[in-house]
């Protein structure tokens, strides 16, 4: 419960902000980073609308190119230090076991990190209220007279429009 001027709001009502670490960590685990029930993913790579549990419009991420991008930053320096540390450990391993091995290993670690580095990224932008889910963020401050989510009421107006007008999220 939420104590605002004297009145207690329900803890189910979406009125507290969350962290973006936290939004990160649920998002990486395939839970939705409001409220850690609902799944993020409807398929492999694909971002529900919303989620399934308690409704947060999950359709406002960008996140584009960054996880594939921050997926081969990471499969590449731990495949990388994996081939340079056997190299310089086990002088004796066949090649062939080399040239089977690590392209194997490569694209199972890429594709068993893609979702989860997706999931973060959209639990970040969703923690930061980037892109519409500025939306959101307005939307919760509205909601919540007194809070300190009010900072951007000022120009409240002009951050709607930017958050809804460019529709260019992708199919
Ligand atoms: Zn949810």
């Amino acid at each position: 419960m939420i104590e605002i001027d004297g009145r207690a709001t329900p803890a189910a009502m979406p009125t507290e902000e969350v962290p973006w670490y936290l939004a990160m960590a649920r998002g990486f685990r395939n839970r939705c980073p409001h409220c850690g029930q609902g799944r993020v993913f409807g398929r492999f790579l694909k971002v529900r609308d919303a989620c399934e549990s308690c409704g947060t419009e999950l359709h406002h991420h960008r996140a584009d190119d960054l996880p594939p991008y921050l997926v081969i930053f990471i499969v590449g320096h731990l495949i990388g230090l994996g081939i340079l540390e056997s190299q310089m450990r086990f002088e004796d391993i066949p090649l062939w076991f080399e040239l089977a091995f690590w392209p194997a290993a490569t694209l199972a670690l890429a594709l068993a990190l893609l979702q989860p580095v997706k999931g973060a990224v959209v639990g970040l932008q969703y923690g930061l209220g980037m892109h519409g889910f500025a939306a959101i963020r307005r939307r919760r401050a509205e909601t919540s007279p007194g809070g300190e989510t009010r900072d951007g009421a000022r120009d409240g107006r002009d951050d709607g429009q930017r958050g809804h007008a460019p529709d260019l999220r992708r199919a």
